[in-house]
This record gives C-alpha cells, structure tokens and sequence, in this order.
C-alpha cells in the first residue's frame, strides 16, 4: 500500500512524494491521519526558518485514526486500550530520555526532540510529518486514544497549541482570581483564553484582526484590547491598567510571534507579574527589538520562555476538552478544508493571520 507525504524540498517549495506505507516494528503504531491543521511554526518552517527541520514532511497538529498497531502494542501512554480505527492522537516530538534535560526530569528540555521529524522523507519509515496520509508512531512516542465525543476539528489541535498553553499556564503558575493578558488572538491565544477563563482567571486578550477578537470573546475572554483602537504600546499599557484597576497584569502571555511583542509584555505586566514567552520562535537580527531591562528590575518581573511541554500534558488537553468541549466553539478555529494536493494553499492562508488555523484533510 502507497501513501503520500508533504516534502519540504526547499524555501516555500512542498512536494508531494509517495512511498510504501511501513508495517509497525514493535511498540510502534502507523496512523491515517484524518486531519491536521496548519499552525504558525509550520508557516515558519515553511519560510525555512527553523534550521532542523529543512528537508522534512511538514505538519505536526493533527489527529488520526490506528492504522496498523506494531507488536505489544495494547494501551495508549494513558492505560487505555487501543485497537485497530480507534482515533488517537501523538505528541509531535520525542522525549529520548537520556540527554541533559531528560536526566533532569525536564522532558520539554528534551536535547534530541526533533530528532524523528527532522529526518528526510526518502529515509523509512517515511511517515515522520502530518500533513501526510500516514503518520509513523515511534516506540519512544507519546500517544493517547480520542474519547468519542469529541470531534476531529475539536481534537486536531490539541498536541501542539492546547497541550502547550496548559503547561505554559502551570509553570507560570496563573490562580484563580489574576489577571492575565494574552497578547495574539491566533490558535495559541484562543486556548490560553479557554484555559485561563476555566482556572477563573480574569482574561483580556490584545489583537487587531477583529474576528480574532470577537473569537477570543467567544472562548472566554472577559475584554479585549483593540489594537486599532489602541494604537501605541503605551496606550495598551494604560488600558490594561483601566481593565484591571491595577498597575498592570499579574501575568501576560505572548503568543504573537512578532519580536515587539515582547517589549510590550514589559509594559503590560504589573510590578511583580511574570511573563510567558512562547510565539516568539525566530532568532537573528530580523527578530531583534529595543528593550529597557530596567522596567524588568523595577518591576522586579519574572520571564519565562516554554517550547514544547512535558508529553503526558497531551493527556490533560484530551481531558479538558472532554470536559469543556461544549463550552467553547472549538470548531470555529478553522475554515475551510484543504487537501494534500493543496497544501501550498492551506500554508499560505495560514500565514495571513485572518483564520486561526487552516484545516488539512489528507485523505479525504
Ligand atoms: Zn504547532
Ligand atoms: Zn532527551
């Protein structure tokens, strides 16, 4: 049996190849993978902007169905019994479990996390990227089955944006009754905004795209911060002081992934805030900003930066969504539909930043 993947070949060039989708070595699992969505990182990626992952398939948020269960292989990460077509979904890397982080316990510090993914797609079992008809589980890969209740637009999502905001959220330690202000209403933003409502934060979230902020509305968010409307850092500063009758947020999370963002959590956070760093993945001069590390003294602020988590927080996405999936209109986070022949399309609308996410259909 052939199946397909989304090679990246070169800068914004994908090129669909075929190759004989892998039987399982043991303790391993090949999935079909019934939807992705296309996430900012693979946008970057896509602008060859991530120096491992240069020839390798594209795509990481996804959900798929068991295709094939490599021997002693019954249970998911979790305990539950799995079986042939049960829905299941993966964290995207791995957690090797023998580098510096790993020794540590820390398994988001993983040294060797993009080791599978970043392989070339000629090399088998192929199928290490989702925007793929297959997906090949590695032994040492976490994975959980999908409750039936919730659907693939509401799950596709969760290995990488849910399963990220809920560890960013816990180690920056968001309590009930803080104010939290989220900085980017994309795919991130949204469910940080879920989570942080949920936890019974108080949630403000900045953006200009005006459907993004009527959605943050919509997944929970007490106000928002109109960009448009307040045009100058200074001035959302100010707002924020208004919103939450103090002199700044307790906490702020930036999840936009552009560089000026960050100088302006600074100005957000209130004397004694702490603040989460996660959409800013780029280095170089084209990602540098002015910034005064005064107001970090003074403001005797905490920062942080998180990429990737600890793989057993995809459990607790897929039990958050079970519990809320009703609450928030999940699947409004993508449009419309794209296949594998269209994935170019799907990146590019991706990129412009009007729909949190594009959907991706590969076998459809
Ligand atoms: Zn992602
Ligand atoms: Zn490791």
């Amino acid at each position: 049996m052939k199946g397909q993947v989304a090679a990246l070949v070169g800068p914004e060039t994908v090129e669909l190849k075929e190759f004989d989708v892998p039987d399982p070595e043991p303790g391993a699992v090949v999935l079909e993978v019934t939807r992705a969505n296309v996430c900012g990182s693979d946008v970057h990626i896509y602008h060859y902007e991530s120096p491992l992952l240069r020839n390798s398939v594209l795509g990481h948020e996804f959900v798929g169905r068991v295709h094939a269960l490599g021997a002693g292989v019954t249970t998911d990460y979790a305990g539950e019994p799995v079986e042939l077509g049960d829905r299941v979904v993966a964290v995207y890397f791995l957690a090797c479990r023998r580098c510096a982080g790993c020794l540590k316990g820390e398994f988001s510090l993983c040294r060797n996390s993009l080791r599978l993914w970043a392989r070339r797609p000629e090399e088998a079992p192929h199928f290490y990227g989702a925007f793929a008809t297959h997906y090949y589980v590695d032994p040492e890969q976490y994975f959980y089955k999908v409750p039936d209740a919730l659907s693939d637009e509401t799950v596709a999502g969760a290995n990488c944006g849910l399963a990220q905001m809920l560890f960013a959220l816990d180690r920056i330690d968001l309590r009930s009754g803080e104010n939290i202000v989220i900085q980017g209403a994309g795919g991130l933003g949204l469910y940080a905004a879920a989570v942080a409502r949920d936890r019974g934060a108080r949630v403000f979230v900045v953006d200009a795209v005006p459907e993004r902020l009527e959605l943050a509305r919509a997944f929970g968010a007490h106000d928002v911060i109109d960009m448009r409307e307040h045009t100058t850092p200074l001035d959302r500063a100010k707002r924020v002081q208004e919103l939450t009758g103090s002199d700044g947020a307790d906490v702020v999370l930036e999840v936009t992934g552009v560089a000026a963002a960050f100088p302006e959590s600074v100005e957000l956070a209130g004397i004694g805030g702490r603040i989460a760093s996660v959409g800013n993945i780029n280095v170089g001069p084209a990602h540098e900003v002015a910034l005064t590390p005064g107001l970090i003294t003074r403001k005797n602020l905490t920062v942080r930066g998180f990429l990737r988590y600890d793989p057993w927080y995809l459990h607790k996405a897929i039990e958050f969504l079970a519990r809320v999936h009703e609450d928030y209109p999940f699947g409004r986070l993508t449009d419309r539909d794209y296949s594998l022949a269209e994935i170019t399309e799907a990146i590019q609308r991706g990129a412009a930043r009007q729909v949190a996410r594009a959907g991706v259909v590969p076998n459809a």
